[in-house]
């Protein structure tokens, strides 16, 4: 992967994700700071869900999670530091893994890219088995294809997701 800031425009898939301060307010707010960044454009954006925190320390608050389709000509890993500035932005802190966070920011997929970098691995390693990625991502692509694991609503059906519902609340 080329670590020029910009080249020919594609499409990432990313996954939205909170469990703190407002988290719904939070996805919104990411939304519109992907608007915002650089040779970058919003093509679809999921509705919200409520779901049950996977792995990560017991009790913590359900999350929010959304997905989201961009076009954008930064290059991976300039994407990548985008987002990580954008989570920076909303107060996100790393200290417990899988821990209760103001914003995640994952790339799924990455139009023509496949990578096994621990970095940025695309397709995502753990998407295609979770409900709260696949659900929201089947709504704007349900045919994006996630690696060897196959569409993403094929993916979907190889998993419980009953219990994730409308978001309703702040
Ligand atoms: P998970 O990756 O299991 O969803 P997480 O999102 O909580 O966990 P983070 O703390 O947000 O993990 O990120 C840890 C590291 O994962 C980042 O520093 C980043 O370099 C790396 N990473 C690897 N692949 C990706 C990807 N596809 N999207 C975002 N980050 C990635
Ligand atoms: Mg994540
Ligand atoms: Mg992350």
């Amino acid at each position: 992967m080329n670590e020029a800031a910009t080249g020919d425009a594609r499409v990432a898939w990313l996954s939205l994700g909170s469990n703190l301060e407002r988290p719904a307010r939070q996805v919104e707010a990411a939304v519109a700071a992907l608007q915002g960044a650089a040779h970058t454009d919003v093509l679809a954006v999921s509705s919200l869900y409520r779901t049950t925190p996977v792995g990560g320390p017991p009790g913590q608050p359900m999350f929010c999670n959304a997905a989201a389709a961009i076009k954008t000509g930064l290059m991976p890993y300039a994407l990548l530091a985008a987002l990580q500035t954008i989570e920076a932005g909303q107060g996100r802190v790393r200290d417990v893994r899988w821990g209760p966070r103001t914003l995640d920011l994952d790339i799924i997929a990455l139009e023509g890219v496949r990578s096994s970098d621990p970095r940025l691995t695309l397709p995502h390693p753990r998407a295609a088995e979770r409900a709260f990625v696949l659900v929201p991502l089947a709504e704007i692509a349900p045919a994006l294809e996630l690696g060897e694991a196959g569409r993403v609503i094929d993916c979907l059906d190889r998993v419980a997701h009953d219990d994730i519902v409308a978001w309703a609340g702040p």
